[in-house]
């Protein structure tokens, strides 16, 4: 079968669950003035109905990925200016509820996206969603979920990560859709049940039919119905030499990661890992890495039904930091809340309110002041996400050294701090040169990078975000190049960093610390243990001439060939 692209490694074969989620087409219908009572009266149930049937949905899920999903839709459903405008729709234009939920939740999305927020810009694909649903329950029609009671292949043309958490996933042994993102929230939370899964399987649906054997080879990206029994123990077995070469890997970290020097310039190279919760910090017990490169700290706080104080996210970063070894490196990122990171305790409106800016900088304060406290006795990094500008960059270290000194004043012991910058915004990079001299260190935030860059957001399927365009790639250079010049650390990390056809480029512009999510360690131990790298010298004037993508990996391809022959610096 056609093959699409590979979100999760492995090979699964169990028989077909097909899941087909089509869209509800609207049907707009004009009331007459005296049904219009009724109708927003048909709204006001429906709405208090789907909102009592989420929050039962969220008390029978396990999962916290799932919870927080529904927290989400919880939040824009109770929405009250969206409610306002769909009571005020049926009102003034005298139309039925189900095309007047459509419309509005249509142009909210678009007044998010003209907000430029960051804070509301990932989240149309999650409202779109919401508003079908709505849509649905206004008819009484409810989306299917299968009930899945054996190992099975799912199968389907579109599916939420809610949908797909509320099923038994225990039994899902691997995924197909016909469409998806790799850096969609549902690529995130298979990543992170490591389900094999393959996006962009055109047709999978109707081409498939339920209960067919299906072979899963996420590995060679290949998709096989009814395989013989020889193709299954062949895929088994390249799956099984795979993961012999991973642990084999494990062994070798770490001589490895003290040993390994470019043989130009003598420069270590480090693998790191991006981290998103307390249980996966146990997984790193057992994978290679240098140190986390990436936690994003606002996944620890998602549940929590208030703002949390300083006490409450001090005891949480203290039982982090007491899981891992004082010399074993965590970079903190502040919160980074946006519409599809948007706690429970956060509604839609607070982050509109005038006050938001003033709200925001006390919430940092709270937030530094609880890191900088558990960081007694030991050396940790922090990084603030989204930083686009000189001055912003200078008044967040000008709070921190305000907040460093306070607690100081207070008697507090704090730990030994580097304070970095995320580069995700093209803005960010631009100024790069100017913002080095600031911080300790940047990171690279290619998610981010991406869909600021290519003015596409994350769900848009329109883009593979997992590919580097050539505008992206000048960027990073451009990053790279500065944070080289000023002599700090640059690391790379978001969901690029996977995507292993660019490493022998990134590591020649002068990459050297990679960020990514713990299940991709030992593919990327292997990867750079595979390359002999140097930096090449000729890399800029070649990487500002390319026009296209697949002259970005015909330029990997070559450095790979040629063998890293050059040497040098790339400024
Ligand atoms: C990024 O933007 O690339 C990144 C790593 O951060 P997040 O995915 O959390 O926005
Ligand atoms: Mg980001």
């Amino acid at each position: 079968m056609q093959e699409g692209f590979v979100i999760t490694e492995g090979v699964a074969c169990a028989p077909a669950v097909i899941f087909k989620n089509d869209p509800p087409t609207v049907n707009i219908v004009h009331i007459s003035p005296e049904d219009v009572e009724d109708e927003i009266t048909l709204y006001q149930t429906t709405l208090e109905r789907t909102h009592r049937l989420f929050l039962e949905e969220k008390n029978n899920v396990q999962s916290v990925v799932a919870r927080e999903f529904l927290d989400v839709a919880i939040l824009y459903l109770t929405d009250s200016y969206v409610k306002k405008l769909i009571e005020d729709r049926i009102r003034n234009e005298l139309c039925n509820a189900e095309s007047a939920v459509m419309r509005c939740y249509h142009d909210y999305i678009n007044e998010l996206i003209s907000l430029n927020d960051p804070f509301v810009m990932h989240n149309e694909f999650e409202i779109h969603n919401l508003a079908e649903t709505l849509v649905l329950e206004l008819r009484k029609k409810k989306v299917t979920i299968p009930d899945i009671t054996e190992d099975s292949i799912l199968v389907c043309n579109n599916i939420t990560p809610a949908q797909f958490l509320t099923m038994n996933t225990q039994h899902i042994k691997g995924v197909l859709l016909e469409d998806g993102n790799t850096q969609s929230h549902l690529a995130i939370v298979l990543r992170s049940s490591k389900i094999p899964a393959i996006f962009n399987v055109s047709n999978a649906t109707k081409l498939i039919a339920p209960g067919t054997n299906v072979l899963v080879d996420a590995y060679a990206n290949r998709v096989y119905l009814d395989p013989l029994d020889e193709l299954i123990w062949q895929a088994n077995k390249n799956a099984q030499k795979y993961h012999k070469v991973s642990e084999s890997a494990i062994d070798i970290i770490k001589p490895m990661m003290a040993q390994y020097k470019t043989s130009s310039d003598g420069e270590r190279m480090r693998i790191l890992a991006n981290i998103n919760s307390i249980s996966e910090i146990t997984k790193l017990a057992y994978l290679p890495s240098s140190g986390i490169g990436l936690f994003r700290t606002e996944f620890l706080f998602m549940n929590c039904s208030h703002e949390p104080d300083e006490e409450e996210q001090y005891q949480v970063y203290r039982r982090i930091m007491n899981m891992l070894p004082s010399n074993y490196e965590i970079t903190f990122r502040t919160f980074d809340f946006n519409a599809d990171k948007l706690p429970l305790y956060m509604s839609m409106s607070s982050a509109f309110s005038v006050d938001t800016n003033q709200h925001q900088r006390k919430t940092l304060i709270t937030q530094l002041r609880a890191i900088l406290r558990a960081s007694a006795q030991r050396q940790i990094r922090i990084m603030f996400p989204m930083v686009a500008e000189y001055e912003e960059t200078k008044e967040l270290i000008e709070l921190y050294n305000s907040v460093k000194q306070s607690l100081t004043s207070e008697g507090h012991d704090t730990g030994r701090v580097k304070i970095g910058i995320m580069i995700e915004t093209p803005a960010g990079a631009l100024m790069s040169d100017s913002l080095a001299p600031l911080v300790d260190f940047f990171s690279i935030g290619t998610n981010d990078l991406t869909q600021y860059t290519e003015a596409c957001s994350r769900e848009a399927a329109t883009h593979r975000n997992d590919e580097l365009t050539p505008a992206v790639l000048k960027l990073i250079c451009l990053t790279v190049k500065n944070a080289r010049k000023h002599h700090i650390p640059v690391c790379i990390c978001g969901e690029l960093v996977h995507n292993l056809n660019y490493l022998a480029l990134f590591i020649s512009i002068g990459l050297r610390d990679f960020s990514v999510a713990p299940f991709y360690l030992n593919k990327l131990l292997e990867k750079i243990h595979e390359l002999e790298v140097k930096i090449d010298l000729n890399l800029e004037a070649k990487i500002n001439a390319i026009l296209t993508k697949k002259e970005i990996i015909n330029l990997n391809n070559s450095l790979i060939a040629q063998n890293f022959g050059h040497s040098g610096i790339i400024d």
